[in-house]
């Protein structure tokens, strides 16, 4: 048996006995607790956002102070948004770019990887997520879609045109959240091209994710809002990225990223980082309160003390440690505090959405059949290949801008008007929050 499988108490009551004719004082007693724990937590990768936020407050000069700023702007926007704003269902759109740092070809991860990797996030923020089902009815009505996509980027900062995926190879050969900040492996050191990793692209336009070897213990860690600019963004171990492919079990559903871009758009671990007490809170008024964080893939109803009646611990959410395969939620509570969070310090990401462009050379196969073309005033085009319920329809100029953006009506055939454009190409997007269907038409008169 290992420390990890052997209950705390147990391993603590035997390292007692065979101590018993030594004096241990209450220090060195704890320090075996506290060393119990950490050898539980070495076995199995986990989140170490909390760690990263604590080095955040002990390194970054203002950290804490914006931090704290930003907490009290987004509880007043939740406490707005319950009583005004309901009824919200803006999609809002983040374009990312996958930053891959590798040092072995393994860690090289494929673009198909990075794509089963945007998809998962689409499916668990917009709620489409097959395993939606699995969520026990007790919770079902506090699972909520959070009209959050996102996009791979199709415009690098310096206008080019781009698939959202950067590759560089590293010389590093594992990166260490936990080492000296001035070692060469430091992990915050992926961050930047001059120490072996790969430069952020602006984060106002952007949500970086770096992919790259973070070793066996961690799964990723994110920055919450108020990290300093050149450092925010979410840092994911690429054996636990994307979905099924090179990503190892039983984090292989591309939930080690949900669980991260939900800490980056500032949510907390569902127990509220309380070390297993019931004082801590996550901030959500519709997450039960927790003492500590589940592994493995728990049986419902699970209770604890916190939450000694069944229902019990929401387990299944999102923000809790348990399997790929075993978390399928969001909560309303958590939704509204994400989206107070772009609609206050992250909102510069979302304005800068018109960055995400159409490449002319980069049609994919699923192509819109447009007509008439060349259009004068009203243009035409089915979309039955896609969801037709919850597409979005935007229309750019050949310098990238977006002209047209508007949420199509569900039928079978779309229409835009250009009447209003000048004589030149453009290029129409229309997604689904899964798939993507590009055309191109000329305007001229
Ligand atoms: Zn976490």
């Amino acid at each position: 048996m290992t420390a990890r499988e052997q209950p705390k108490e147990l391993f603590i009551v035997n390292f007692v006995r065979m101590k018993r004719d030594l004096f241990i004082s209450k220090w060195a007693f704890l320090l075996v607790f506290m060393l119990s724990a950490s050898i539980a937590h070495a076995q199995r990768p986990v989140c170490h956002t909390s760690e990263y936020t604590q080095q955040m407050m002990d390194q970054a000069p203002g950290f804490l102070q914006r931090y704290q700023a930003i907490e009290e702007e987004v509880a007043r926007l939740m406490t707005e948004r319950e009583q005004f704003r309901s009824q919200d269902e803006d999609i809002y759109y983040i374009p990312v770019v996958v930053h891959i740092v590798y040092n072995v070809p393994a860690e090289n991860i494929s673009d198909d990887q990075v794509l089963a990797q945007i998809e998962v996030l689409n499916e668990d923020f917009r709620r489409l997520n097959e395993d939606a089902s699995e969520t026990p009815s007790a919770f079902a009505d506090a699972a909520a879609d959070a009209f959050i996509q996102f996009q791979l980027a199709s415009i690098d900062p310096d206008g080019n045109t781009t698939t959202g995926i950067t590759r560089t190879e590293t010389e590093i050969t594992s990166w260490n959240l936990f080492a000296p900040i001035t070692a060469e492996n430091y992990a915050e050191k992926v961050k930047e091209t001059a120490t072996n990793g790969k430069d952020i692209w602006d984060r106002d336009c952007y949500l970086n994710i770096w992919v790259c070897d973070l070793g066996n213990s961690i799964l990723g860690y994110a920055s919450p809002p108020g990290t300093t600019a050149s450092k925010d963004g979410v840092v994911i171990g690429y054996k636990w990225f994307g979905r099924g492919g090179s990503a190892i079990p039983p984090y292989n559903q591309g939930r080690t990223t949900t669980h991260e871009v939900g800490h980056w758009l500032g949510l907390r671990h569902i127990w509220g980082d309380d070390g297993g007490n019931c004082s801590g809170s996550d901030g959500i008024a519709d997450t039960p309160n927790q003492g500590g964080e589940n592994y493995d893939c728990p049986s419902y109803p699970l209770t604890d003390d916190c939450s000694p009646s069944i229902p019990g611990v929401m387990f299944m959410n999102y923000m809790d440690y348990v399997d790929d395969g075993c978390m399928n939620m969001f909560t309303q509570g958590q939704v509204n505090k994400m989206r107070s969070v772009l609609s206050g310090s992250r909102g510069e990401v979302l304005a800068c959405a018109n960055l995400v462009v159409i490449d002319s050379q980069d049609i994919e196969p699923e192509v819109l059949v447009m007509y008439p073309n060349p259009a004068t005033d009203q243009v035409f085009f089915p979309v039955d290949r896609i969801n037709a319920d919850n597409t979005v329809i935007s229309l750019y100029n050949s310098l990238g801008q977006e002209v047209i953006r508007f949420n199509h009506d569900g039928s079978a055939l779309a229409s835009i008007d250009v009447s209003r454009l000048a004589n030149g190409t453009y290029f129409i997007r229309a997604f689904d929050g899964i798939k993507t269907m590009n055309g191109k038409i000329v305007v001229s008169r």
